[in-house]
């Protein structure tokens, strides 16, 4: 079966699986999913082209993609990808958070890698008809919605290097998801790690770039190794300025109650700029929250955390929504934030974002976008 519905200019190509899932086999998979290991009937696929630019755009059976081994991406690593996720609010809708801010990292993250920018309507567009026909797949229980992995890979074929591929495919794939680090709110213990830096100033690490996560593996390993839950990256010059946690954003509370403040590490060109961290940064001081944008280093942090100015410490990013860290430890020895439990900051702050993800709060800054069916 084949039909197109247009979106923006390019028509999507409709091919409809002839295997999809029963309604109660759907059902049984959205009892418990996980995360990212089963997707979706459907995936959106479009080609680019020097010559032709974005064309060919459909959606198809989820299923392998077919690939010559020497397609450039194999080799040499040209992929960006953007993670978001799908809510189903109480109505029955489904919505999403700011996807237009996805679409615009995707062209930046594109930007650097020497890729093509996608249309933001693109980006969209796939995302609206992928859930046209596989929205319910939207799971509806609480902490659950349906992670889109939109991606671009590189596929000219043949291992000159001289020149960025010429051809490339975006792909969208859905995911029903639970709650991502199981239990919710449970706090992490992280390890600060001085042995391998994620990004380099000048590098890619403000760019979601698969390769930067190839190379944070070991480090990984290094912290569970140390008993730890996530790796924290400090700077790649001097060791000892905190950038990010895994592949999440880090914020520190300092002094409680009307006193509280935030402070999140800056942008400086190394660190992913996450969107949950970017949302944060406008929720806080609406709910009295004041927040800076400025630097901390490892020695400041044991400091403040021992002296009781530190008062909570949290990670934001789309997958794990916010997730308090408890105990931090390093080659130096090993702390703890406060009492170690979820601070009331950490989960004011949870509750609001959560509220306004899964429509249960007003949303006054236009940051919900609805895909009513
Ligand atoms: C995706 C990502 C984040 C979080 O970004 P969100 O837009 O909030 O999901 C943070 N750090 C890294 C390395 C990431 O890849």
């Amino acid at each position: 079966m084949s039909n197109d519905t247009t979106t923006s200019g390019l028509a999507f190509d409709i091919q409809l699986s002839t295997r999809r899932r029963t309604p109660q086999e759907r059902e049984a998979i959205l009892e418990n999913p996980g995360f990212g290991k089963v997707f979706t009937d459907h995936m959106v696929t479009i080609r680019y082209t020097a010559e032709k630019g974005w064309h060919d755009a459909k959606l198809e059976p989820y299923g392998p993609l077919s690939l010559d081994p020497a397609t450039s991406v194999l080799h040499y690593a040209q992929e960006v990808f953007e993670g978001l996720k799908a809510y189903r609010h109480p109505d029955g809708t489904i919505a999403c958070f700011r996807p237009e801010a996805n679409a615009a990292r995707f062209n930046r993250s594109a930007a650097r890698m020497a890729m093509p920018e996608l249309p933001e309507e693109l980006f969209v567009g796939a995302i609206e008809t992928l859930l046209a026909h596989d929205g319910d797949w939207v799971p509806s229980q609480a902490d659950t919605s349906l992670y889109l992995r939109p991606f671009m890979i590189s596929t000219d074929v043949g291992l000159g290097v001289n020149s960025p591929s010429s051809s490339y495919l975006f792909v969208l794939i859905a995911s029903p998801s639970g709650a991502y680090f199981s239990g919710g709110v449970k706090p992490v213990t992280v390890w600060l790690c001085e042995d391998y830096t994620r990004a380099a100033p000048g590098g890619t690490g403000a760019a979601k770039f698969g390769g930067n996560y190839a190379a944070s593996f070991l480090a990984q390993a290094q912290a569970v190794e140390q008993g730890c839950d996530q790796v924290v990256w400090l700077d790649a010059v001097e060791h000892r300025w905190v950038e990010e946690m895994g592949g999440m954003n880090l914020f520190f509370v300092f002094g409680s109650g009307p006193e509280a403040r935030l402070l999140t590490p800056e942008l400086t060109g190394t660190l992913l700029p996450g969107i949950t961290r970017d949302s944060l940064l406008k929720l806080a001081p609406e709910l009295g929250l004041p927040v800076e944008e400025g630097r901390i280093s490892t020695d400041q942090w044991r400091e403040a955390a021992t002296s009781g100015e530190l008062t909570e410490v949290f990670a934001c990013g789309t997958a794990a929504v916010i997730t308090p860290v408890s105990h931090v430890k390093s080659s130096k020895g090993e702390f703890q934030i406060a009492d170690g439990k979820p601070g009331p900051v950490t989960l004011r702050l949870r509750e609001e974002l959560v509220g306004l993800q899964y429509g249960t709060r007003p949303d006054s800054h236009g940051w919900v976008r609805r895909f009513d069916r």
